[in-house]
């Protein structure tokens, strides 16, 4: 048996376990989705899995659901993360989404010489991940951190992580492929006006970092990104 509506709460789950539901949570499920009480949903916490619970009480402001049994484990994506250069609201808002129904699990926003996007709201952005991850039966929610300079994010740079810098001055080129190397991932993605020769050399001494091309045309960011984390997950990741 599975419900049909999926719910991200920030609230430990297991069996018995009473869960409150907050205005917006209360809104959605019993004035939008008209559950009455001892209807089944399903609530994941990006911790425990998910598990089906019951509604006990449907307020209009706030609610009770009760957990009845687990329906899946949880199920952590492989350790990748999207670095990407953010870009227009919605195409940001595209890649994020993206990112967390491909399997990243980590979203860093990362300000380049040529990024040009505005202030980046994390909470909207993280919001966003939420929801992909509740429409898309994912367990886990990919944390979207603060964005961070491109200079910063290098400087404290984890050697044992790799780097697919995704560097669109080889689409005219060729080779470099995505090496099978193990372990820690992520991928950086430029903004619509690329990388500067001052980070490609950058790039160039980090030991991490492998210069990958994603085909010979120039895709627009928000394909970029999906298309390198499907190069990354089909070698490398959890569709195997
Ligand atoms: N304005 C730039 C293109 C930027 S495309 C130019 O005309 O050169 C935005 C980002 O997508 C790039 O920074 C890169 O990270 C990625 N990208 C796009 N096409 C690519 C390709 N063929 N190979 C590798 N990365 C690519």
């Amino acid at each position: 048996m599975s419900a049909k509506i999926r719910l991200y709460v920030d609230h430990p789950l297991g069996a018995g376990q009473s869960v409150p539901l907050d205005r917006g949570q209360a809104h959605y499920l019993f004035g939008v989705m008209r559950q009455p009480v001892g209807a089944q949903v399903a609530l994941f916490n990006g911790r425990d899995g998910e598990w089906l619970a019951e509604v006990a009480r449907a307020g209009k402001r706030d609610g009770e659901l009760i957990c009845v049994a687990q329906s899946r484990p949880l199920q952590m994506p492989p350790d990748l993360w999207l670095c990407f250069a953010p870009i227009k609201k919605a195409r940001t808002d595209f890649i994020v989404e993206k990112a967390a129904e491909m399997g990243a699990a980590r979203i860093v926003p990362v300000m380049t010489e040529f990024t040009n996007a505005g202030r980046v709201q994390t909470d909207r952005l993280q919001a966003h991940a939420v929801e992909a991850a509740e429409q898309c039966g994912g367990t886990y929610v990919p944390e979207v951190a603060e964005a961070v300079r491109f200079d910063r994010l290098l400087d404290g740079w984890d050697s044992t992580r790799h780097l697919m810098f995704c560097d669109e001055a080889l689409a005219a080129g060729g080779g470099s492929a995505l090496p099978e190397a193990r372990g820690p991932w992520a991928i950086l993605i430029g903004p619509e006006g690329g990388f500067s020769e001052k980070e490609r050399e950058r790039l160039a001494r980090l030991e991490a970092a492998v210069a990958v091309r994603l085909g010979p045309r120039i895709l627009r960011a928000d394909t970029a990104a999906v298309a390198a984390m499907t190069l990354w997950q089909q070698a490398l990741g959890d569709w195997g």
